[in-house]
């Protein structure tokens, strides 16, 4: 864990407004460190540049608030929704998993470049599937 922390992970504005707590239990904590050692690390190095995560862990909770899915990767600490500094950025990030540079199961972008979900699977094949929800409605589904 060297760019990104749990609490970083945890963190929700939602949960915060809710006054649910989202604290990993220690199962989902050591899938998250093994998630943001073999993922987040490489592709924050790679990219060069901070990236911001704006959705990291999400108890049942939470993702049940926010309308994530009920299989997200979400819930078990290894899906992360992040972005640069700007949508420029994000497009520089998004083509930076296209090339390979990390594994994952599912990266989707949203918006016009708004943000980037990326989930991974600690155990079984990772599908390396790239999806785009451009449609306004969509910028708000969390998956
Ligand atoms: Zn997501």
């Amino acid at each position: 864990m060297k760019y990104f922390s749990f609490s970083e992970l945890e963190r929700s504005v939602v949960a915060q407004f809710q006054d649910i707590d989202n604290t990993m239990p220690l199962l989902v904590r050591t899938s998250a460190e093994a998630f943001v050692d073999g993922v987040l690390d490489p592709l924050r190095e790679a990219f060069g540049a901070p990236l911001v995560v704006s959705s990291g862990y999400r108890c049942e909770a939470l993702n049940r608030l926010v309308g994530g899915s009920p299989s997200s990767q979400h819930l078990l600490g290894t899906a992360a929704d992040i972005s640069a500094v700007n949508p420029a950025d994000n497009r520089r990030l998004w083509e930076l998993i296209g090339k390979g540079t990390v594994d994952f199961d599912q990266a989707i972008l949203y918006g016009d470049y708004r943000f980037v979900h990326i989930g991974w699977r600690r155990t079984g094949k990772n599908r390396r599937q790239m999806l785009v929800r451009n449609t306004p409605g969509a910028a708000y589904r969390q998956d």
